[in-house]
């Protein structure tokens, strides 16, 4: 797999993981590019594809963003606590 157009990259030049990346967005630090990467990268990879709740909750976050609009904190919330039940079994 190329990494050539993953738009997520530390200063160093390192992949982001998962969690880092989901922090990114959710920060609202994420480029729309960024978004894009992530909305197909859940589509690949297992242990997000796994998280369903996880999953429905940033399509809910990108489509809210996307269309420019305030993202609401419960939203924010549903998705922090997703990925924090998803990043315990690692
Ligand atoms: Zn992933």
């Amino acid at each position: 797999m190329s990494s050539a157009d993953n738009p997520f990259k530390n200063s160093d030049g390192t992949e982001l993981s998962c969690i880092q990346m989901l922090n990114l967005i959710l920060d609202g630090d994420a480029s729309p590019e960024q978004h894009q990467y992530f909305k197909k990268h859940l589509e690949e990879c297992m242990p997000c594809y796994k998280s369903h709740e996880l999953d429905i909750a940033i399509r809910d976050l990108l489509k809210v963003k996307c269309s420019g609009n305030h993202v609401p904190d419960d939203l924010v919330n549903r998705i922090k606590t997703a990925s924090q039940k998803n990043n315990n079994g690692r």
